[in-house]
């Protein structure tokens, strides 16, 4: 039969399924996966929470799209309080789009707007997202960019501190990381043409790093030096994914602009950039907009969605999930020196190959053989990386590393 798909979408497996529920997917045929890509870190409450699916529900009877130009629907301010209350301090004020890409463009205009400066900062390894603007910011694979030049200029890219990489302990990798951006303020792109900085405190596509705490400290105190705007993304990191609600919390770092998506809705598209009222304010009315922002669905899933998150004992099972997790993931490596380190925080988890087809085969032996669906990440497709949905449990976890020893086992 023909398909009438196009063929650009990459793909991880071949299954079709028909539904999800928790961490499991099942397929047409009727076999069940343990689903630990969560739709690429999307389903942060599980597929299909009951909570999240009454709440879409009930919201469809009502309306499905209350454009927010024309007027606005009582969801929006909710969702401002509620995001207020689990963000930074130093963010109080939101705008809603859809994915985060358009986050991150969104981010992009504001931080222009009110610095009236050009240039942008990143970091290799990065990904923003696959628009002409958020593609110049990614850095994590040429994949990524090939064939669509010219893309928007401005774009200046610096190290990430990737200590294993380097080869080098947290401090170092932090020192050299930031002499390096230092350097580039010097040489490139002078403060006073640079309005922001993007980093993601934990690579995602780039192979599941987290910055040493120190970094971004230090970033923070540069970025206050020259008053360049600090744009933390947390689209992949956030929403409890890393043990806190965001990984920035972890070295006690404000950003001037937050960015928001994937697990905000548990798989709703929506996405929000968070900065203060005094920042929010400099943007002309009319400047930024577009159709579908603050879709009263999306409001209404990612209210159920924090709702869930915020529940006692939720995050408090993150935390314990991933440290199982890498436990085990650390057990394994030392009988199976092909796994040169594991690293994260909460669910949000690498264990590193150096040998990329060995991380290939692992993936898809634990796909084929154990039921258990990963991905891989990283310039050299050599992390395979662990984002199971955060609700996950004792059982799941140990299913998840005996399926993963098999293919480790299986695979030497
Ligand atoms: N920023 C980060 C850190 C991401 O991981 C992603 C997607 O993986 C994006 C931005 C882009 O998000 P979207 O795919 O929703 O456009």
């Amino acid at each position: 039969m023909q398909s009438h798909l196009a063929d650009v979408w990459f793909r991880v497996t071949d299954l079709d399924v028909v539904s999800g529920s928790g961490c499991w997917v099942t397929t047409a045929t009727g076999e069940r996966y343990l689903d630990f890509t969560s739709g690429i870190a999307v389903t942060s409450t599980g597929h299909c929470h009951p909570k999240v699916v009454a709440a879409i529900q009930e919201q469809a009877t009502k309306f499905i799209h209350a454009q927010v130009n024309v007027y606005r629907h009582p969801l929006l301010e909710q969702l401002g309080a509620r995001l207020n209350d689990i963000t930074p301090d130093s963010i109080d004020t939101f705008y809603f789009s859809n994915s985060g890409a358009e986050a991150t463009e969104g981010g992009v205009k504001l931080a222009r707007q009110v610095t009236g400066r050009p240039n942008l900062i990143v970091f290799s390894g990065s990904f923003h997202g696959r628009t002409a603007q958020t593609m110049a910011m990614t850095t994590s694979k040429t994949g990524y960019r090939a064939g669509h030049s010219p893309l928007p200029s401005g774009v200046f890219v610096t190290p990430f501190p990737y200590s294993h990489r380097m080869g080098v302990d947290d401090d170092t990798a932090s020192r050299q990381c930031i002499e390096a951006l230092q350097h580039l303020l010097l040489s490139q792109t002078a403060p006073s043409e640079t309005a922001a900085i993007f980093i993601e405190p934990v690579l995602g596509e780039g192979g599941y790093v987290p910055a040493p705490p120190q970094f971004l400290q230090a970033l923070r105190e540069l970025c206050d030096e020259h008053s360049i705007l600090l744009c933390i993304d947390e689209v992949q990191s956030g929403f409890g994914r890393t043990g806190t609600m965001f990984a920035c919390e972890q070295a006690n770092v404000r950003p001037d602009i937050l960015l928001m998506a994937k697990g905000i809705a548990s798989g709703f598209p929506i996405s929000a950039i968070g900065a203060s009222h005094e920042l929010m304010a400099k943007w002309p009315i009319g400047r930024h907009g577009g159709t579908y922002g603050g879709n009263p669905l999306g409001c209404a899933a990612a209210l159920a969605t924090i709702d869930v998150l915020t529940e006692a004992g939720f995050m408090a099972n993150v935390v314990a999930q991933g440290e199982r997790l890498r436990n085990g993931l650390r057990q394994l490596a030392q009988k199976f020196p092909a796994i040169s380190d594991v690293r994260g925080a909460g669910l949000m988890v690498a264990s590193e190959f150096g040998d990329p087809e060995r991380a290939k085969k692992v993936i898809a032996h634990c796909a084929s053989k154990g039921k258990l669906l990963l991905m891989n990440a990283g310039t050299y497709g050599t992390s395979v990386r662990w984002m199971p949905p955060l609700i996950v449990n004792d059982a799941e976890i140990d299913q998840a590393l005996t399926a993963f020893g098999n293919a480790l086992a299986a695979t030497e």
